[in-house]
């Protein structure tokens, strides 16, 4: 009898053996393949990260060589564009910058008792101190423009950006001081200057784009002269507001420039006997900018 003998279970007992050794060589092979494989792909993955890593442009997006990407920055400072083409013969917009100062009541005063709207261009930092003015301003009908924050040319025109930032936090101020969004600005120095000269058109587009509109003048009380004085800053009106009959008059509002509130009254019995119209400048205004060519 085979079945049951010790021969069988010899036999059985190789058989066993022979299978084993038979699936250890199999798995061991199929494992040696598939560690190749592994080991290929990981090769090829480092040869990518290697030449990833010596061409690293050819991986990135094509940069736009204009550099516009300041487009993108503060995405609520929009304004609602105008077709700023009001322009009416016969109408002075009387102007103040860089205020709110010590002065500006007294101003405010004049304006009340006169019953003329003007347009304040001011300074964050310096309305960032006086909310309350700023608001009087609002609520007696004048405008409320924005002439940067710090008012320091050589880190405002640094760059699209830098002007950008720092107009932004002046937006973001008087919105907060008055609820009003500011849609009218002026630059400092006028839009074309020695400072912001590389580059004024690329601001000028950037916040025309915006739906802001900037006012320069045609008119000025010259009160910036370190010799001004009432009289000086009376006739300089005069002469800078002959043959001219739609004016844009660039003031200051600024502590130090008492004449320019001793004048006032004279100026504005001036532009009264010329039987012309007092208006607050408003985003459906046309400008009065300089002209690009002007610019040396
Ligand atoms: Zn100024």
């Amino acid at each position: 009898m085979y079945f049951g003998s010790v021969r069988f279970f010899k036999h059985f007992i190789i058989a066993i053996i022979i299978l084993l050794i038979c699936g250890l060589t199999v798995s061991t092979i199929c494992l040696a393949v598939m560690n190749g494989n592994y080991r290929d792909q990981i090769a090829e993955i480092q040869s990518g990260i290697v030449l990833a890593q010596a061409n690293p442009k050819e991986e990135e997006e094509p940069q736009n060589s204009l550099s516009i990407e300041y487009q993108a920055l503060y995405p609520d400072l929009y304004a609602k564009p105008e077709k700023a083409t009001k322009s009416v013969a016969g109408t002075v917009y009387l102007t103040f910058d860089d205020g709110p100062s010590g002065r500006t009541l007294e101003i405010l005063d004049i304006l009340k008792k006169e019953n003329i709207k003007a347009t304040f261009f001011i300074i964050g930092k310096e309305g960032e101190k006086e909310p309350e003015i700023m608001r009087r301003i609002v609520a007696e009908g004048h405008t409320l423009g924005i002439h940067t924050y710090s008012h320091v040319y050589t880190s405002v025109y640094d760059s699209v950006e830098s002007y950008l930032e720092d107009f932004n936090r002046t937006y973001e101020l008087i919105y907060e001081a008055t609820g009003l969004k500011t849609e009218i600005f002026r630059f400092p120095g006028g839009s074309i200057n020695k400072y912001n000269a590389l580059f004024y058109e690329e601001i000028i587009a950037e916040m025309t784009r915006r739906g802001f509109t900037y006012y320069d003048w045609n008119s000025s009380n010259g009160d910036a002269a370190s010799n001004a004085t009432a009289a000086s800053v009376y006739n300089n009106t005069i002469r800078s507001s002959e043959k001219k009959d739609r004016i844009i008059l660039l003031m200051h509002d600024s502590a130090a420039k008492y004449y320019t509130v001793a004048a006032l009254p004279g100026i504005i019995e001036y532009y009264k006997s010329r039987g012309m119209q007092f208006e607050a400048l408003t985003n459906d205004v046309s400008p009065i900018a300089f002209n690009y060519i002007n610019y040396e």
